[in-house]
C-alpha cells in the first residue's frame, strides 16, 4: 500500500479497528457492509459518539480510495441524521485526525460523529471507558431512532480511481 509522504503513523502491533471488524476483539458495530462501518466508540466525547471507518485497512484519509471516500461520507451524513434525531442535541461535531501530531491515536482511517454535549463542545480530556454492554444499548438506541438503515448506501457504479 502507498504510504504517506510525511505524516507519522502510530505504530502498534495490531490495528484495534481490524480486530473489532473480525470479531478478535469485542466492540460495539452498530452496522457495516462491504465498504464502511460504523462503531460506537467506548470513549464517548459527545452525547452520541460514532466512528465511521473504512472496512479495508487504511492508514489516513491519504491512502483511501475515491469510492471508499464516498461511501464514508455517505455514511457520517447519515450517523448525524441519526445523532441528530435520537439525541436532539444543539450541535454535531465531525472530526478526523492524520498522523501522530493531530493526534491520531489508531493508524486506521477513522471520523469521528458526536453530538454535542451540555454546555456545548466535546471532551477532549480522559472520559470514562464505557462497557460493550453500555455502548450496544447506544447503538440499539441510534438503530431504533435512525431515519433510514445508516449502511444500507444505494448501490452506484464503481468511479474509476
Ligand atoms: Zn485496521
Amino acid at each position: 500500500m502507498k504510504e504517506s509522504e510525511g505524516l507519522d503513523i502510530p505504530t502498534e502491533n495490531r490495528c484495534s479497528f481490524c480486530d473489532y471488524l473480525s470479531g478478535a476483539r469485542l466492540y460495539t458495530v452498530l452496522c457495516r457492509n462491504e465498504q464502511v462501518a460504523a462503531l460506537v466508540t467506548r470513549e464517548q466525547r459527545g452525547v452520541g459518539h460514532v466512528l465511521v471507518i473504512p472496512v479495508r485497512h487504511v492508514p489516513t484519509l491519504l491512502e483511501a480510495k475515491q469510492d471508499e471516500l464516498h461511501a464514508i461520507i455517505d455514511t457520517v451524513a447519515r450517523v448525524a441524521s441519526a445523532i441528530d434525531v435520537v439525541f436532539g442535541r444543539p450541535g454535531i461535531a465531525v472530526w478526523q485526525n492524520n498522523g501522530t501530531a493531530a493526534h491520531q491515536a489508531i493508524p486506521h482511517l477513522h471520523f469521528h460523529v458526536a453530538g454535542t454535549l451540555p454546555g456545548g463542545g466535546t471532551d477532549f480530556d480522559d472520559v470514562p471507558e464505557l462497557s460493550v454492554a453500555e455502548t450496544d444499548e447506544i447503538a440499539d438506541r441510534i438503530r431504533a431512532g435512525a431515519p433510514s438503515p445508516i449502511c444500507d448506501l444505494p448501490s452506484k457504479p464503481a468511479l474509476p480511481n
